[in-house]
């Protein structure tokens, strides 16, 4: 067999390997399992490039599958948009998207032929009478009075339980295992309830609900999945798993493998936590560019190629670990630098007017698009008598460190000429209005002639030809490295998570940027632009350097 080296090997593709080396299996199946009860994060990025890598490199197949059992808390716009998700992300799922819906009318069957076995039973126990019957880690459980009711009796009642008999939460099927056993899922399970819920698939045709472990390994088997990826707190389900594999009459028994989830510094990763930031309006829906969500990375300007690259970086692993902000944004910024057009953004304009150029005369200047990629091409810039800079980059006095513009000395304004600042004009309260400069001709492209030294380099933007935009500049979304241990996530948001700019005036080639398209703003940092305003938006995504390290 041809060895197969695309990605850094982990332990989940070493038993992959041998199981192909074996004959055991002759490809792989495998699948990505998402509740459609929010929008994928940026953890599920790690589950579906694990999932769909697989697949990719050993031509194999992956489902996607909507492990849709909760019908109260899955909506069919988290369905759309997960699939979008998995689409961006460069993945493509094999044939139909699969739904756990799909296989109620087997699970039921499945269901029944445990009860038949006398290996599943209707039980009454009330939630807290069975939960003083499930005993603790240290104490056995007790048998529930409801376990040895007759074969016959027991399919009667789950039939009663299927066709409305019962009112919710009145019972419950079990699975008969081992109410002593060490591992608490084994201690009878319920493995359907009564819901009456509508659902957003099969719409009323069911009133009870197969539980996660009874449905997930069937559909696994069902779909002849070869090995069954999931996250470590799955580790002792995997004893349900195979027991209920084992019990039924099915030929697939795939192998189920845990990995850690992936933690990320400064945010949450749970779809229930995500959600309370989205209905109490911390921020500003499932794809704001503060969340860690997909569609927020993508909205923030991370492209896909980012996640995937970051995803390679933190590899599998059983150890379970908190992953530095640091480690995502070197993956976006090494992507955007190679990808990215540069152009000039000023954020926070002061003018500069160079009275020794002509107040009627536009230049237009040519820049390259890319300092390193011809291919990326050039743009115009005019040049005009007046211009903006960024306020921060203009001082009345500064030592040789600040290598910007200080009055009575030049800089060399990027791209275009070297200019020297004359005198400032302010208004009362002192703050600097204009700064008057002067020009010298014969710097463009080329040094002063003289041996003149300018060292530093500032961005700038024409006063009459550049536009102007909103810009939003994002902080992390919350103070603390784990916000998921603060009694309430709340208290630990960062306020200024956001700041939005209403006034940077951009150079003129921005007018036409596309949704989404990213560029790195110079001196400043990357920016894409906002994929939902059809105003002239960009958001920030990352700025050119580490700043976390200094936290
Ligand atoms: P959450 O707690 O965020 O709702 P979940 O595990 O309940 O996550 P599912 O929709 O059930 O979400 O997850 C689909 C798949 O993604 C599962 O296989 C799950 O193990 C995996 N997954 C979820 N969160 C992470 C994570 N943080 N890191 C890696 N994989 C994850
Ligand atoms: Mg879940």
């Amino acid at each position: 067999m041809a060895e197969i080296e695309h990605r850094p090997s982990n332990f989940i593709r070493t038993i992959i390997d041998k199981d192909l080396a074996s004959g055991k299996h002759t490809s792989t199946y495998t699948r990505f399992p998402p509740e459609p009860n929010g929008y994928l994060h940026i953890g599920h990025a790690k589950s579906i490039c694990l999932n769909f890598g697989i697949a990719q490199d050993y031509q194999g197949k992956c489902n996607l599958r909507f492990d849709d059992t909760n019908p109260e808390k899955e909506d069919i716009d988290f369905v759309n948009s997960i699939q979008e998700d998995v689409k961006w992300l460069g993945f493509q799922w094999d044939g139909d998207i699969q739904y756990s819906s799909n296989y109620f009318d087997k699970l039921y069957g499945y269901a029944v032929e445990l009860i038949t076995k006398g290996l599943a039973y209707v039980c009454f126990l009330t939630p807290e009478q069975a939960r003083e019957y499930r005993g603790t880690l240290t104490e056995p459980g007790k048998n529930s009075p409801y376990r040895d009711t007759s074969v016959e009796e027991n399919l009667a009642l789950f039939a009663k339980m299927k066709e409305g008999g019962f009112k919710e939460g009145e019972c419950v099927l079990r699975a008969k295992i081992d109410m002593a056993s060490s591992f608490m899922v084994l201690r009878d399970p319920i493995i359907y309830r009564i819901r009456f819920a509508h659902h957003h698939q099969t719409g009323d045709k069911w009133c009870i609900y197969p539980m996660y472990d009874f449905t997930h390994c069937i559909s696994d088997a069902l779909e002849g999945i070869t090995h069954s990826l999931c996250t470590l707190e799955f580790q002792d389900n995997r004893r349900l798993y195979d027991w209920v594999l084992d019990n039924i009459s099915i030929d697939c028994h795939p192998q189920q493998i845990e990995f850690s989830r992936l933690n990320l510094e400064y945010t949450l990763m749970s779809k229930r936590k995500l959600q309370s930031l989205v209905e109490d309006k911390h921020v500003d829906g499932w794809d704001d560019p503060r969340m860690p969500t997909i569609a927020g990375l993508r909205r923030r300007g991370y492209p896909a190629s980012s996640l995937r690259e970051f995803s390679k970086r933190i590899g599998i692993t059983k150890q379970e670990n908190m992953v530095e902000m640091g480690m995502l944004e070197a993956c976006v910024r090494e992507d955007l630098n190679e990808s990215a057009g540069r152009a000039m953004a000023v954020l926070n304009p002061v003018k500069v007017v160079i009275e020794n150029y002509p107040a009627d005369q536009v230049e237009m200047l040519t820049a390259a698009n890319h300092p390193n990629k011809e291919e990326m091409g050039h743009r115009e810039l005019p040049f005009t008598q007046t211009l903006f800079i960024e306020a921060d980059d203009f001082k009345v006095e500064a030592n040789k460190q600040f290598k910007r513009l200080v009055l009575g000395k030049e800089v060399r304004l990027r791209n275009a000429y070297v200019i020297k600042a004359e005198r400032i004009e302010q208004d009362e309260q002192g703050n600097i209005t204009t700064i008057f400069c002067s020009y010298d001709p014969e710097t463009l492209g080329k040094n002063p002639a003289d041996g003149r030294k300018v060292k530093g380099v500032i961005h700038w933007v024409s006063a009459s030809h550049g536009i102007n935009a909103e810009v939003r500049l994002y902080d992390r979304l919350f103070n603390v490295p784990n916000p998921a241990t603060a009694e309430d996530y709340a208290t630990v948001i960062n306020p200024s998570s956001l700041v939005i700019v209403k006034n940077a005036v951009l150079e003129p080639s921005l007018a036409l940027a596309a949704k989404e398209q990213s560029y790195q703003f110079e001196r400043t940092g990357y920016f894409c632009r906002d994929n939902k305003s059809d105003e002239l938006v960009f958001n920030q995504t990352v700025g050119l350097r580490d700043t976390w390290e200094n936290n």
